[in-house]
């Protein structure tokens, strides 16, 4: 996708006269990968339109960069589709929030329903798991399975068939148990079938959830706009999860989604494992479904704002895709700095997000602080390292007893690398185009 959209803007670049028919043909053309990626047909349309809008004639005319324009408008715009005006409903820590998992069999409820308590449980709450799936055999034992793992407490029943039944006592339980977060895990079948949306609507009413959160599979494609739709028509949909984009899938049935039940996306699966999870964050997933993925938009933010000596040692290091600790100190000191590595590392999905996520700078700084105290107790050895199995026990006990920090934190740490250095080598094997090439991107 990003190639097709890459070869219309350069054909267009490369026209000596742009006038309605060129800017027509790239839009064209645009348009067409961007249903290859499932983006809804409606929504192509629409986008075409509104840049036709946007994008001045005059200013493309009077020989500005053509391409940036048209490719900023159309990022911007798929931005747009992808923020429904309003945020979702925000559970608090400490408050007890009903959270109830909607979707198809197979899109990953299960999975998700127990990737959330996980996320939550880290971060200092008590979450718990309802099984209201009693339509699938073996669905409580996979939520059972899933939720020991996570040490995280879990309801349902193997004789019990009513699913309306456990919800309720399931919620119940966990409100005396002073749960602050009670997720109900509800059951999917094939087909959108009458009697799945009768039971789901059952559950809802019963528990009268705080939110409830649709779980799409990111490879759905065309059909992501109608399931969704449904889904929003018989319960209130209030957040959406996309899973499995670590697959294929280009992910653009997501923007279906997001305008078929009017409701954000918060997070992302991104593996089968119980912290393949992230915080959805809007424009690191638009450069990904323009193909910017490829992290032609990274790097031409490196060329932008890395200092040219810098430049070829930081990208060596990227494509050999090894993180090591002394890279995510430099890289610390540059984001305290603000420097202008904290600006491009902001544009790393993941790194953004988790690490400075908006409203709370001052928290972020001062733990990518604390992180740093303890990163200054550390040998060269330790720092040059990019094998986190080296750090046992004894090492850990040495670096808090260094830094004053508790063996917890150091964990914690330790943790936060293993996160950044699986994100870092998704960069491994980049090709480097050399400063002349980037406008061919
Ligand atoms: P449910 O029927 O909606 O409850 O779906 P499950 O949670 O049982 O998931 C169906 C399958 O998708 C399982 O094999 C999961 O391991 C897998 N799965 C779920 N989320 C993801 C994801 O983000 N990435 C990948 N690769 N697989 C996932
Ligand atoms: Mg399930």
């Amino acid at each position: 996708l990003g190639g097709s959209i890459a070869r219309a803007l350069q054909q267009m670049s490369n026209a000596t006269i742009i006038d309605e028919k060129v800017l027509s043909d790239c839009l064209n053309e645009i348009s067409r990968a961007l249903l290859q990626a499932d983006v809804q047909f409606k929504m192509v349309r629409e986008m075409q339109l509104n840049i036709k809008r946007i994008v001045s004639f005059d200013e493309l005319a009077a020989g500005h960069n053509k391409r940036r324009i048209i490719q900023k408008a159309i990022f911007d715009e798929l931005c747009n589709m992808l923020d429904p005006g309003k945020p979702s409903y925000t559970p608090k820590k400490g408050k007890t929030s009903v959270v109830m998992f909607v979707g198809l069999q197979g899109s990953g409820k299960t999975t998700t329903c127990t990737k959330y308590a996980y996320y939550h449980q880290k971060k200092g709450w008590k979450p718990a798991l309802v099984c209201a799936d009693t339509f699938r055999a073996g669905a409580f034992d996979q939520l059972k399975q899933n939720a020991t793992k996570a040490k995280i407490p879990f309801y349902g029943s193997y004789m019990e068939s009513d699913p309306v039944k456990i919800a309720v006592e399931g919620v119940d339980t966990f409100k005396k148990e002073n749960c602050d977060l009670l997720i109900i895990d509800t059951s999917g079948r094939h087909k959108q079938e009458a009697a799945l949306f009768e039971e789901m609507r059952q559950v809802s009413e019963a528990t009268k959830p705080d939110l409830v959160i649709f779980v799409m599979d990111s490879s759905i494609g065309q059909a992501a706009f109608d399931q969704a739709q449904a889904f929003r028509q018989n319960v209130p949909v209030g957040a959406v999860i996309v899973t499995k984009m670590d697959g294929h899938a280009k992910g653009g049935g997501a923007l279906s989604a997001v305008a078929a039940t009017k409701s954000p996306i918060t997070f992302i699966g991104t593996g089968e494992h119980m912290d393949e999870f992230e915080v959805f964050d809007v424009k690191p997933f638009v450069s990904r479904l323009l193909g910017m993925g490829d992290w032609s938009g990274f790097m031409e933010k490196i060329h932008e704002v890395v200092p040219t000596d810098q430049q070829p040692e930081l990208l060596q290091k990227l494509s050999e895709g090894t993180f090591t600790l002394r890279i995510m100190y430099e890289q610390f000191q540059n984001i305290l700095n603000m420097g202008s590595l904290g600006q491009v590392f902001s544009m790393m999905p993941g790194f953004n997000a988790e690490f400075m996520p908006k409203g709370h700078e001052k928290e972020s700084q001062a733990r990518i602080k604390r992180f740093m105290t303890m990163m200054d107790s550390m040998t060269n050895e330790e720092l040059d390292s990019s094998n986190p199995k080296l750090f046992n026990e004894s090492r850990i006990m040495r670096i808090a007893r260094g830094s004053g920090r508790s063996v917890g934190e150091v964990m914690e740490m330790v943790e936060e690398y293993k996160r950044l250095a699986k994100l870092w080598s998704k960069m491994k094997g980049l090709k480097i185009p050399k400063k002349g090439e980037m406008s061919a991107l």
